[in-house]
């Protein structure tokens, strides 16, 4: 019912649309879109602005690129979605083959969903039966890392960073898992071991995104760090969970991160970059070794999951054409061209008032504070400055689609440059 009703402080009919993130009664009110291209989101005002942040990480390719745009319209003309269970099509058959071929090692099996979140869900859940299916009972928790980020449904927000998360609210609803520091250098890892090993029954998994921890304040790790958590996993015959939902395809210049350290998991996520920004898919990819977990004469071994948009064609064929695209047109090579455009550009702010840290990898370039004070100031100015641009935390940060020009991405380093000293300038001395 749309009629207001007078002993509310708000008027419903602004508020069917319930933003995320947003305290919606002090929130400036959203943007409105009107199209987008390339690297250009355009608004209903005819403002035009530069993508800073890719739609979230996820729009890789830019907006709209034709080929993706055509492979989804001659899907939607064949059949926009059907169920996977019982039946299959070639969208998910190729998607899954292809995702297993690029994939490192035997991570062969991918078990579709519509998000992030569930993705990581399924690896917990995947991860959690494996032991249960090889009679071995107990094994319930997960070692996560402080600063880790993996979503927001309830058994992700478990494995989140407790206190700097945005899931500290929530601590005494959720399962407790084993959050620990990320074992960084030797001194850590005696601890990390005495850890793994009193608790060893216990555990499910291991569970972190490789190299950057995203949504956790864009936190940077080693390949030393992430191949050193290999290492402990299989000592301890633990699996290890990768999130590239932010990392894969190609954020950090390589398809997947873990490239970058010679690191093979027993269950890798994916989603964001997945369809390069144009339509909800993820996957759990789990190797031939958990997955002969789950092969057996017993119905009951099976994994019980199944989302009912699971593997839908038309975001299979999306996923498909930018997978194409990173085979026909240099992805890689752009991300280091951005890469190389941050090196040049960013050290810059090492000089503004109050920076604490400087960083970058593949196409993202960080810019980090003790705190980003006026948030909603501060996005108004980038706006005004023609650029897309989301601080979170103490950070200010730019991951723009790989497609961006070196102009354009000369005007989007300017840009937020140009602001954040200015505002930088105001806020510390
Ligand atoms: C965004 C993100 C998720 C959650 O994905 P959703 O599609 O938003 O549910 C999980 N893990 C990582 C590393 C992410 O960046």
């Amino acid at each position: 019912m749309t009629q207001n009703t007078p002993d509310l402080p708000f008027n419903i009919s602004d508020h069917h649309v319930w933003r995320p993130y947003t305290q919606m009664k002090t929130t400036p009110a959203a943007l409105k879109v009107k199209s987008a291209q390339g690297v250009h989101i355009e608004l209903e005002d005819g403002r035009r602005l530069i993508d800073g942040v890719s739609s979230w990480w996820t729009v890789c390719h830019g907006y709209r690129h034709p080929h993706i745009m055509q492979a989804v319209k001659a899907q939607m003309d064949r059949v926009p979605h059907v169920m996977l269970g019982g039946l299959t099509h070639a969208p998910a058959q190729t998607l899954a083959q292809r995702l297993a071929a690029l994939a490192p090692g035997d991570l062969n099996h991918v078990f579709f969903c519509e998000s992030g979140s569930v993705s990581v869900e399924i690896a917990m859940k995947i991860a959690m039966q494996s032991w249960i299916n090889r009679g071995e009972r107990g094994h319930t928790k997960f070692v996560c890392f402080k600063g880790g980020y993996h979503g927001d449904t309830l058994a992700t927000m478990s494995v989140c960073d407790p206190e700097e998360g945005m899931h500290s609210l929530f601590a005494g609803g959720l399962q407790q898992q084993l959050v620990t520091a990320l074992p960084r250098d030797e001194s850590a890892r005696e601890a990390f071991e005495a850890l793994i090993s009193t608790r060893r029954a216990e555990i499910a998994g291991i569970i972190t995104e490789p190299l950057v921890q995203g949504a956790g304040g864009m936190k940077f790790h080693t390949p030393e760090t992430l191949a050193y958590l290999r290492d402990v996993c299989d000592r301890f015959g633990l699996p290890l969970i990768l999130d590239e939902i932010m990392t894969g395809f190609g954020r950090l210049g390589t398809m997947f991160a873990c490239e970058k350290a010679g690191v093979i998991p027993d269950i890798m996520t994916v989603s964001k970059a997945l369809t390069g920004g144009t339509l909800p898919l993820a996957a759990a990819i789990a190797s031939s070794r958990l997955f002969a977990d789950f092969w057996s004469d017993d119905a009951g071994a099976a994994l019980m999951h199944g989302p009912t948009y699971m593997g839908n064609p038309a975001a299979c064929a999306a996923a498909n054409a930018s997978i194409d695209l990173f085979e026909q047109e240099p992805r890689l090579e752009q991300v280091a061209t951005i890469e190389a455009l941050f090196a040049e550009r960013l050290p810059e702010a090492r000089d503004f008032p109050g920076i604490v840290d400087v960083r970058w990898q593949g196409a993202i370039g960080v810019l980090e504070f003790p705190a980003v004070p006026e948030l909603e100031a501060l996005k108004a100015r980038f706006v005004d400055a023609g650029v897309w641009v989301r601080p979170f935390g103490n950070i200010i940060y730019l991951m723009p689609p790989y497609v961006i020009t070196a102009d354009e991405l000369d005007v989007l380093i300017t840009a937020t440059l140009n602001v954040t000293r200015g505002w930088a300038k105001d806020h510390f001395v």
